[in-house]
């Protein structure tokens, strides 16, 4: 499948925040964002005045680059957010956030979801015993997520884990270093979802 190739830092110049794509580096002053505070291309330091509709597409941008998704994979988790009960928009964010490349993230096996996503692709972890290569596969309470005994000895992933030491997983995963199993105690609710995001501008969006 087609993926974004290109310089991932002028992403989140564009979205004029940072969307930790990059993983150590983004904690650094190498930052894009930090080093260079305006849109990326010629044009990026003009003036930038956004219509209510392009307030509203920046915000589906950010979010879907902020997850890594395709524009179809993201129309297609829309979709099914506004088909579920409750608010469409806390439905795609939770949807979003079940995913199981953000979840190898969330544990700390990755320092990025693009990094988890390629870790989930290679078969790294099985999920409930089972070989799992799906990045977008969904997880559900009650889940766990096991890195495979034969990639335990990854250097980029104990490093990973190494670097979580003294933070803390979001409170609905749980993490066994030991044994490097994660495991998922209940669904994400909104409050779990920290990063500065405006749901209710992207089902306008999706709503025009
Ligand atoms: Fe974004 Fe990370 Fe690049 Fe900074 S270093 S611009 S947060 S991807």
């Amino acid at each position: 499948m087609a993926r974004y190739n290109d310089a991932v830092c002028r992403l989140c110049r564009r979205e004029g925040t940072k969307l930790f794509l990059k993983g150590d580096r983004c904690f650094t002053p190498k930052c894009g964002v930090e080093r260079r505070s305006y849109p990326p291309g010629q044009h990026g330091q003009g003036r930038s005045r956004f219509s209510d509709y392009g307030v509203q597409l920046r915000e589906k941008q950010k979010v879907r680059r902020m997850y890594g998704l395709l524009e179809k994979q993201f129309e297609r988790t829309m979709d099914r957010a506004s088909s579920m009960k409750g608010r469409a928009g806390e439905n795609l964010l939770v949807l979003l956030e079940r995913r199981l490349d953000n979840v190898v993230f969330r544990l700390g096996f990755a320092t990025s979801r693009a990094e988890a996503r390629q870790l989930v692709k290679h078969g790294h972890f099985h999920v409930n015993g089972r070989k799992a290569t799906i990045p977008s596969m969904l997880v559900r309470p009650g889940d766990v997520v096991v890195l495979r005994e034969k990639s335990q000895k990854v250097e980029r992933i104990s490093a990973a884990l190494e670097a979580l030491e003294g933070k803390s997983v979001p409170q609905w995963l749980d993490i066994d270093k030991t044994n490097f199993a994660g495991s998922v105690k209940a669904l994400p609710v909104r409050e779990d979802i920290t990063m500065p995001i405006q749901e209710n501008l992207i089902v306008e969006l999706y709503s025009r």
